[in-house]
């Protein structure tokens, strides 16, 4: 601000520069500079007081906002956080909630299991792609040679978004897309060799054996001259990593549009050798997913040729492969949330008290 008096003008030039300096701010509205000012006015001739001391009042109404603004962005005192730790690192001792803390979970038996998994079948050359937890009628159905309006369409009954998109049924939802994204494997005379791991979704009635929500892992694996023997001595070769143990398969037909031939494929009991416990019903064999060949149509619709090349797929429901695992009777006890459960499987297996 200009102040046209040359008193006033050299007064508020020493006030703006003891201001920058002052902690508190306030002071400078008892600065003697301002109160010299004041008292200047009734030394004046009666004509000039009038205009110094509007002069001297726009100087104090600039100081008391300085004032006001230094005051209001004043830096609060606090003591650093670290934004990333969990919630309970930055409260004091007396003020922490009773709740878990991140050292004391675990991951969940689902992913650990599904960890083993992968490792075994990265062992076998394969490579994993997530499938996706939302798709379309098209990934879902037409790309697996589903015909429209097939009755084999209800077997896979699941969510429907409003936009029509579809929580998918099954991770094979991802084979047309595995089989486009690296179809340039077989061109460099190399395998398609991918483990689609994934969420897959059922509108299901539940009970021990079945859950709205639960987790697959598809196999898909396209060469020269793949047949049946590769796709059974691929996935007994896993079983046994798996479980351990030498096992036996069996094979009988089934029934997919997007497999041909198809089978539902059994194992030896793990738990009995074959004699007959509860987990196989006294059978001795556990029937465990379906599998077939490629159907040529499937292969087609990715752009590659059935007659050079073949090959196999499967869907295995990881919640089932661990149940047997483990001797899990309910499949509902993986998303119950329920500690005493998932603690079972937590890697030191310590009961916390809560
Ligand atoms: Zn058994």
């Amino acid at each position: 601000m200009a102040y046209v008096d040359k008193e006033v003008q050299a007064a508020a030039k020493v006030l703006s520069e003891k201001l920058k300096k002052l902690e508190d701010k306030r002071a400078i509205l008892r600065a003697p500079e301002l109160v010299a000012l004041y008292d200047r006015i009734k030394t004046l001739p009666a004509g000039e007081r009038a205009a110094f001391g509007k002069e001297v009042n726009q100087l104090k109404s600039k100081l008391e906002q300085l004032v006001r603004q230094a005051q209001s962005f004043k830096p609060k005192a606090l003591s650093s956080i670290d934004i990333t730790a969990p919630f309970d690192i930055n409260v004091p001792p007396e003020q922490k909630p009773k709740l878990l803390t991140a050292d004391m979970g675990s991951q969940h038996p689902l992913m650990s299991e599904l960890a083993t998994v992968l490792d075994i079948f990265y062992r076998m050359g394969f490579t994993a792609v997530e499938s996706r937890e939302l798709d379309d009628d098209w990934h879902m159905f037409t790309s697996l040679n589903f015909p429209k309006d097939h009755p084999a369409r209800d077997d896979y009954d699941t969510f429907v978004t409003d936009e029509d998109l579809v929580a998918p049924a099954h991770t094979s939802t991802m084979q047309n897309r595995v089989l486009k994204e690296f179809k340039i494997n077989l061109e460099n005379g190399k395998p398609i060799a991918i483990l689609l791991p994934g969420r897959v979704f059922r509108n299901e009635d539940l009970d021990a054996r079945h859950e709205h929500t639960f987790h697959q892992f598809e196999g898909v694996y396209v060469d020269k001259d793949i047949h049946v023997g590769n796709l059974l001595a691929t996935f007994k070769t896993f079983l046994q990593e798996y479980y351990q143990q030498d096992l036996e398969i069996k094979t009988q037909p089934f029934y997919f549009p997007f497999t041909e031939p198809s089978f539902e494929l059994a194992l030896s009991c793990p738990f009995c050798q074959k004699k007959g416990c509860h987990v196989c019903g006294y059978t001795g064999w556990i029937e465990l997913l379906g599998m077939g060949m490629i159907h040529p149509n499937v292969l087609k619709l990715a752009g590659i040729d059935p007659i050079v090349y073949t090959g196999f797929a499967w869907g295995c429901g990881l919640e089932r492969l661990v149940m047997m695992k483990y001797g899990i009777e309910d499949i509902r006890h993986f998303h119950s949330g329920n500690l005493k459960f998932l603690r079972q499987f937590s890697l030191e297996g310590i009961w916390y008290d809560v």
